[in-house]
């Protein structure tokens, strides 16, 4: 049964392993194949050592099974939206929610689940069990192990040099192991929370003090807008050929066009975007920090975060919060999920309900949109606002024709314009009492598509650019402002600038600053 089991796993759970083996270019020859074969039978020796060790009548099945349902669902993500499970997918996977996993539900996921998984259960769990006393089932076991191992190394042998090139050139190939890569990175996520301590993050912006205004001068208002699943290229305002951006290119915004993205996920950007370490020195923390909502909140400033997504990955947890869809017309929300809009809803009202000692200082909005989060793109736009026609509508995305998934895709990024033009439209409001800016940045980019990839999350180091290039976009109500930053348009900017120039704007002081990476630093009057 373990035998059996193992070969499964090698051989047909492993499907987008095998696919993504042979489609190498080194691959492409009957060395390749070979290399290949000799791969299955080195990870269907491996899954037999481990099998034994549950190889006894009470335990066999069932690890059967937690083995072979993981592999079937990973086999699903990882052979239609060419993911790999590495321990950043992991967070993102333990992480969602409700409204985030039924995007992901279809039938090539029950598809992959009833042959992979449901099948062969079901043929194996009828399988009768022959019970040996236990020093003979120990015998037999450790045999089939020890067989097993000398096949493994005997194929490793062989394979050596093929299998250490492939592994070191394409380093996300070892998490597309299945189902190894997921308790690897599982494991990996539970070692890495024992080895912090869970103390409370260092604080920051101890002694933050705000800079003196002139006499008679505005408290700044700044709208943060934290874009979802946004890349650079498909923004007309960016160049992109299909008009993507019509109410923002009327309102003389700086679209910034290089602006490289801290992480490729979520749950991976949010933290290093809010952090004033950026990403090198936030990859190498040896603990948690406080963040940006904390420093403008120790300095003094109002705070809010409205949120319109599965919440805000703990960077909220010491500010005020509100959720987008509390008070929103019912047009703008259904089945526990908000267009963007709601985020504009009531705005006013939210804005005085915040301490008015602090709203005298300045103020710190922020806004989490659902962006253009897929699959379900078309989800992300209401009827009113899908110029680009037809629209893929299943987040089976490679059931849809290519176009069709773009235009549903695009229909999301016109959509973002209008809810961006809108929060341009109410800062202008509040142009009498405050001196406002938007700061509009994505979390990151999104495949289509290109090179077989769909969705995001691809470990850093391998994600293409489809990934990694967001759009960041600013508004100020100052002219003379926004012509300047329109000259630093094209400057090389990262997610590592956020924090110091929202701070910036702000007229924030605190050691953690530093002016070099303040994007409205040039721009600013002495
Ligand atoms: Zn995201």
């Amino acid at each position: 049964m373990a035998l059996l089991v193992s070969l499964w796993l090698a051989g047909v759970a492993n499907w987008p392993l095998w696919r993504s083996l042979l489609s190498l270019p080194e691959n492409g020859n009957g060395h390749g194949l070979l290399f290949a074969t000799g791969f299955v039978l080195m990870l269907a020796a491996l899954h037999v050592v481990l099998l034994t060790l549950f190889a006894w009548p009470r335990g066999i099945k069932v690890v059967a099974a937690v083995l072979l349902v993981p592999a079937a669902a990973a086999a699903h993500f990882m052979g239609s939206y060419g993911v790999v499970i590495d321990p950043t997918m992991m967070t993102n996977v333990l992480q969602t929610n409700f409204t985030e996993t039924r995007d992901l539900l279809n039938g090539r996921l029950a598809l992959s689940l009833l042959l992979i998984a449901a099948l062969p259960l079901a043929w194996l769990w009828r399988l009768p069990l022959q019970r040996l006393p236990w020093r003979a089932q120990l015998g037999r076991n450790l045999a089939a192990a020890g067989a097993a191992l000398a096949v493994l190394l005997a194929v490793l042998f062989l394979l050596f040099a093929d299998l250490s090139s492939a592994m070191r050139n394409h380093k996300s190939l070892r998490y597309q192991i299945n189902p190894l890569a997921s308790f690897y990175s599982a494991a990996a996520l539970v070692r890495q929370a024992q080895a912090t301590p869970r103390l409370p993050p260092q604080p920051i912006g101890l002694g933050a003090t705000l800079a003196a205004r002139d006499a008679g001068a505005k408290p700044p208002l700044l709208l943060l807008v934290v874009g979802e699943t946004a890349r650079s290229d498909h923004f007309s305002l960016n160049g992109y050929a299909r008009p993507t951006n019509p109410a923002l290119a009327g309102l003389g915004v700086v679209s910034f066009r290089d602006v490289t993205a801290c992480g490729t996920s979520t749950a991976a950007s949010l933290p290093c975007m809010f952090s004033h370490l950026g990403r090198e020195g936030f990859e190498a923390r040896s603990r948690e920090h406080e963040n940006l909502l904390d420093l403008a909140w120790r300095a003094g400033l109002a705070v809010l975060w409205i949120d319109n997504q599965a919440g805000c990955k703990g960077l909220c947890d010491r500010v005020p919060v509100v959720k987008a869809g509390e008070g929103a017309p019912p047009a703008l929300c259904s089945d526990g999920e908000c267009l963007d809009e709601a985020l504009l809803h009531g705005l006013d009202d939210r804005l005085s309900a915040l301490a008015p000692e602090r709203r005298a200082r300045g103020v710190l909005l922020v806004m989490h949109q659902m962006g253009s989060h897929g699959p379900a793109y078309w989800r992300r736009s209401p009827a009113s606002a899908k110029p680009f026609q037809p629209e893929c509508e299943t987040n089976a995305l490679q059931q849809c024709d290519t176009q069709a998934l773009i235009n549903a895709y695009d229909n999301s990024i016109a959509y973002t314009d209008r809810v961006l033009a809108q929060a341009v439209g109410w800062l202008k409001t509040r142009r009498a009492e405050y001196d406002t800016t938007l700061l509009y940045v994505s979390d990151h980019g999104e495949s289509l598509g290109e090179k077989g990839l769909y969705l995001h999350g691809l470990p850093y180091a391998v994600a293409p650019s489809e990934q990694t290039k967001v759009p960041m976009i600013a508004w100020s109500a100052s002219a003379p402002r926004l012509q300047c930053l329109a000259g630093e348009r094209d400057r090389p900017l990262r997610h590592d600038h956020l924090f110091h120039s929202v701070a910036g704007e702000l007229g924030i002081q605190a050691p953690e600053y530093r002016a070099e990476l303040d994007l409205f630093a040039p721009c600013r009057a002495p």
